[in-house]
């Protein structure tokens, strides 16, 4: 098998992202944008990414990147490490922000509290970016989700019913209240396992290690799921991302039903799925 160039890959990887970026409309002209850099593979890419296009492209952009230490000991020192380099080494403004200095407690005391560690940190952490790229003056905030992410996060929605976060699902999420900066999405179609190859093909300075509290979290029993559904049937993960985009556009008014022209019954579309399948069948076994 012949190996891969690292240059092909990041041209694919780039042209992926810009269509994201270009589709949803994720950056205006003039934008000043924060991205939350923890040192691990999504937002270090995020990051390398953002900068490359902020001075090729023709928008003209600026950014700044964020990171918090939550306090979880013996893991998030060396992510605060990586951010720190990368940042550095893109010549990129950088904040370093910690739940011990700004909230006055370290995550590993507040997970006592919690049934799992990640209710805590995902709160405070989005409470303390927000803040952060308010203050600075930011009109986006751009997060490393990539397409695992954001097809674990859906399900785990549905999962606990909770609707309203469906409303942070996709890649660009509008100015809802004065204070609160939009989130955005460049990496949103692109699989964990991609930014994982681009990390090591690039041989940057990144954060591997897992969080010890991860394997507790609903999201990582989902992640081992998809994971084995996609082995299975590769392109899974895609195409539940598509769905869940499509329902959630859905207007109810846009759903049109009209009468199959076999059987009559009601169908979107000419044909009905049951006279669909039931002429394969029918055919199979003649
Ligand atoms: Fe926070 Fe949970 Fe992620 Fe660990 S796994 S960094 S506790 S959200």
């Amino acid at each position: 098998m012949k190996p891969l160039d690292h240059r092909n890959f990041n041209l694919e990887l780039e042209k992926r992202v810009r269509k994201v970026i270009n589709d949803y409309g994720l950056i205006d002209d003039g934008d000043k944008i924060a991205v939350a850099l923890s040192g691990g593979k999504d937002s270090v890419l995020t990051l390398h990414i953002l900068d490359k296009l902020s001075r090729e492209s023709n928008i003209n952009f600026e950014l700044v990147a964020i990171a918090i230490d939550e306090g979880i000991k013996g893991y998030r020192e060396d992510g605060i490490t990586s951010a720190r380099n990368n940042a550095l080494k893109l010549g990129i403004d950088y904040i370093e922000l910690s739940f011990e200095d700004e909230l006055g407690f370290t995550l590993d005391q507040a997970s006592k509290f919690y049934k799992t560690a990640c209710i805590p940190c995902g709160v405070f952490r989005r409470f303390l970016l927000n803040r952060t790229a308010h203050k600075l003056g930011s009109d986006k905030l751009a997060t490393g989700h990539n397409l695992d992410d954001e097809v674990q996060s859906f399900l785990m929605s549905f999962a606990r019913a909770d609707v309203r976060r469906f409303a942070k699902f996709g890649p660009k999420q509008e100015r809802i209240h004065p204070k609160m900066v939009p989130r955005i999405k460049p990496l949103w179609t692109i699989p964990e396992k991609e930014v994982g190859i681009w990390a090591v093909l690039n041989e940057v300075d990144i954060h591997l290690a897992e969080c010890p509290y991860a394997q507790k979290s609903l999201r990582s029993r989902l992640k081992n799921y998809l994971n084995h559904l996609e082995e299975e049937r590769p392109g899974t993960k895609i195409k539940m991302l598509e769905f869940f985009q499509k329902s959630l556009k859905m207007d109810k008014k846009e759903v049109k039903l009209y009468e199959c022209q076999l059987c009559g019954e009601p169908s979107s579309v000419s044909i009905c799925k049951a006279c669909e399948m039931w002429g394969i069948i029918k055919k199979g076994m003649d």
